[in-house]
């Protein structure tokens, strides 16, 4: 059986300078070179899209884990994560502060406890519990561009005006995530985020949503970028796996999600694999750096 990896660095839809995308491509690159080597040699897939996000999650540059996720609109790092496995196994952590790789949380959500996804303080301590080092404030060095609204406004009006104005105007979604297929045909989805700049705290994204931003059977695996609200309201990795599942080819099935939300004027990328191995990657933004390999 055929195995393959597709990763994804967020997409974004706004211009981003040469420098930046070149960055951002150089990261892409590197996660996919350690994912491949894992996928060639543990023949995991699931060690595979957990090696790819933990490197994401390390580098400034993408919005995931406390080197680059974007802060919320009161200075705090909230993140989430989402891993899925073919046999229907899932986990997920919601607003985790503090630890470096909420993937690998996610991960041990999946394989330890009988949920599928925990949030905030219980997230916190379940990591803890795992064995997982906090990192101490000053070791975070996040996005810090958008803490002009360091504390929470009084006139709630004012500020929905304000919040809405911000929410619209997000453009920059680099998000990362990844699909993996190993040779015993398990296909795992994995995706991680920072959340968007400005969020109100404890806004939840699609990231840690299963069927929103990760999901996978044992026809396809997907994983989503792009505005959270607009993933949520289509359910975009579950439709589009569904759509695989009707016979839909895996290119087809996710130009057919992103044509959904860009009737939605919702900014979105997707990457996707069948249980082949076969790869699809679509998006309505400007840049999306993705890498993909398929081999024997
Ligand atoms: N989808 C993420 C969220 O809304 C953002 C992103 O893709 O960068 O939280």
């Amino acid at each position: 059986m055929k195995r393959a990896l597709i990763v994804h660095g967020g997409c974004d839809e706004g211009f981003l300078p040469q420098k930046e995308m070149e960055l951002r491509t150089q990261g892409v690159r590197k996660a996919f070179e350690i994912g491949l080597d894992v996928l060639q040699g543990s023949d995991s897939a699931l060690d595979a899209v957990e090696s790819v996000i933990v490197t994401l999650e390390d580098d400034p540059h993408f919005d995931a884990g406390i080197s680059g996720s974007f802060s919320n609109m009161i200075g705090e790092i909230e993140m989430d994560a989402s891993i899925m496995d073919s046999n229907e196994a899932a986990g997920a952590v919601i607003r985790i502060k503090n630890f470096a790789h909420p993937i690998s949380v996610a991960r041990k959500v999946m394989e330890e406890i009988p949920h599928i996804i925990l949030s905030g303080k219980g997230a916190e301590i379940f990591a803890r519990l795992m064995g997982f080092r906090e990192t101490s404030p000053d070791e975070q060095h996040a996005n810090t561009d958008n803490r002009e609204m360091e504390k929470l406004p009084e006139n709630y009006r004012e500020f929905v005006k304000k919040y809405s104005k911000l929410l619209a105007e997000q453009r920059l979604f680099s998000t990362v995530g990844a699909v993996a297929v190993d040779s015993k045909g398990r296909i795992v989805a994995g995706t991680s985020t920072g959340g968007i700049a400005h969020a109100f705290p404890g806004r939840v994204g699609d990231t840690p949503i299963i069927g929103a931003g990760t999901f996978a059977s044992i026809s396809a695996g997907a994983s989503a970028t792009g505005l959270g609200e607009g993933i949520l309201r289509v359910g975009v990795t579950r439709k589009l796996v569904e759509l695989i599942e009707g016979g839909q080819a895996v290119q087809k099935a996710c130009d057919r999600v992103i044509e959904i939300c860009s009737k939605r004027g919702s900014p979105c990328g997707v990457i996707a694999l069948d249980d082949e191995g076969n790869a699809g990657i679509s998006h309505n933004g400007f840049f999306m750096p993705t890498m993909y390999s398929r081999f024997d």
